[in-house]
């Protein structure tokens, strides 16, 4: 068999993690108005990780307009990386170096915090440590590359060049050269998402879906939020995770809402060794991205478009799917797999690739949470350090990097 897709067997439009075991979170229907320390508005995977944080010391609410888990946390793909979408010598030229070895030196303990929590709360959701491998493409060849791993080996982060012949020696691809880091995991989204919320429940928290937030108000104690479930809700703060569904009213300077595809090969996909412990993705635009998942599924990605809803078009992910397996058969040839699911969905971009975690403009007690970029998850991490640092009146050194 070839990497071309057989139609009769595509789960099309769906993620794979629709279907993993473990998604279940109890929630409760808003039937009456309620009050708590903090509202959390999205049970995303950042109103899991924010909720799993603040639970700890403070009653929480977590609302959302549909069944937990089923914004783009359900779409990704995934890959927990420290690796910022802009490479450090390129964020360093926008923001200058000193906040530019921060940023990264942040996403990089941040994954390690994730794999942390997950460790520390036992939450069963196929995480594993991988390498990152970052092929030169057409955005960025292998000077820039060679630069970039001095630049970030400088400032301590474990990652190395690799030329053209170390690359198809090692990983049987044709390319310029590659930076290979270490520190980067991968994991089941969904599944990671419903432990977190899980073991915010157990602290008390109470998720409630499917009530929509219609309107916020803030005054001098609080917040309140109205809902259309006809019931208010009251808090001391509250935090919007509502991912790329921008809440009405909170500016999003330099954001932009793009389309971005994906697709799973059957599980148990014949592939070399040293794929099941490497992410890969490439210096492109649109770029390529894989990963084994721990069923044996290749999970692949890219393909993005400037559109914030070709991703809803049902005939342009037949193309694009076409177009990633195609890709991903070049660049691998001695791959042999099938694809079985193929899905889409909305992805947030930035100027700089960092996400924007910040107080909303003109309102008090009120945080948004804005994950851009391929480091979404990553930011989720850091955005719930953030926010629960500054609700619990501290301040987090890094706070100012994604103030943007
Ligand atoms: C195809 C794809 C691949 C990706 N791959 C990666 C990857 O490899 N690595 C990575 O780190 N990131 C990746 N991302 C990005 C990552 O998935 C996102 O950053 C992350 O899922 C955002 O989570 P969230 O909780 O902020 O948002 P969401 O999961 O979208 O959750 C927001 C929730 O808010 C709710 N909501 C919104 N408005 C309201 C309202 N007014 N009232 C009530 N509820 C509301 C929504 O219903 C939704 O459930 C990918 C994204 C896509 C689409």
């Amino acid at each position: 068999m070839t990497g071309a897709t057989r139609k009769r067997d595509l789960r099309t439009g769906r993620p794979v993690w629709a279907d993993s075991y473990g998604l279940g979170v109890p929630v409760r229907t808003l039937d009456a108005a309620i009050s708590v320390d903090v509202v959390i508005v999205g049970a995303g995977i950042s109103g899991a990780f924010m909720a799993h944080d603040l639970s700890r010391d403070h009653s929480v609410a977590v609302l959302d307009r549909r069944p937990p888990l089923t914004g783009s946390t359900m779409a990704s793909t995934a890959l927990l990386q420290w690796e910022i979408d802009l490479p450090l010598t390129v964020l360093a030229e926008k923001i200058g170096a000193e906040k530019a070895k921060r940023a990264y030196l942040r996403s990089r303990a941040a994954v390690e915090d994730l794999k942390r929590i997950v460790a520390h709360e036992r939450i069963v959701c196929g995480l594993k440590d991988k390498d990152s491998l970052y092929l030169a493409g057409d955005t960025y060849g292998y000077r820039a590359l060679e630069a970039e791993a001095g630049a970030r080996a400088a400032i301590g982060l474990d990652s190395e060049f690799i030329g053209p012949a170390d690359l198809r020696e090692r990983f049987g691809i044709d390319r310029t050269g590659a930076i290979i880091s270490s520190g980067s995991a991968s994991a089941d989204p969904a599944r990671l998402a419903a432990g977190l919320l899980r073991r915010a429940r157990a602290n008390g928290a109470t998720v409630y879906s499917q009530v929509e937030v219609l309107q916020a108000a803030s005054d001098p104690e609080g917040v309140t939020l109205i809902t259309d479930a006809g019931h208010a809700v009251r808090a001391r703060q509250v935090v919007f995770c509502c991912g790329y569904e921008f809440p009405k009213g909170v500016p999003t300077p330099g954001a932009k809402v793009i389309s971005t595809w994906a697709l799973a090969t059957k599980s148990r996909t014949a592939c070399p060794a040293w794929l099941r412990d490497t992410l890969v993705w490439e210096a492109s635009d649109p770029y390529l991205y894989f990963r084994m998942g721990g069923d044996g599924r290749l999970i692949v990605g890219g393909e993005d478009e400037d559109s914030p809803d070709a991703h809803q078009d049902e005939a342009r992910l037949k193309r694009k799917c076409a177009a990633i397996a195609a890709k991903l058969q070049a660049l691998v040839p001695a791959l042999d797999f099938e694809v079985d699911y193929s899905w889409a969905g909305a992805f947030g971009e930035s100027a700089t690739g960092l996400p924007s975690i910040a107080p909303v403009p003109d309102m008090d007690h009120a945080w948004a949470v804005m994950g851009f970029g391929g480091n979404g998850i990553t930011y989720s991490v850091i955005a719930s350090q953030v926010v629960a640092a500054a609700i619990r009146g501290q301040v987090d050194p890094d706070a100012d990097l994604y103030r943007v």
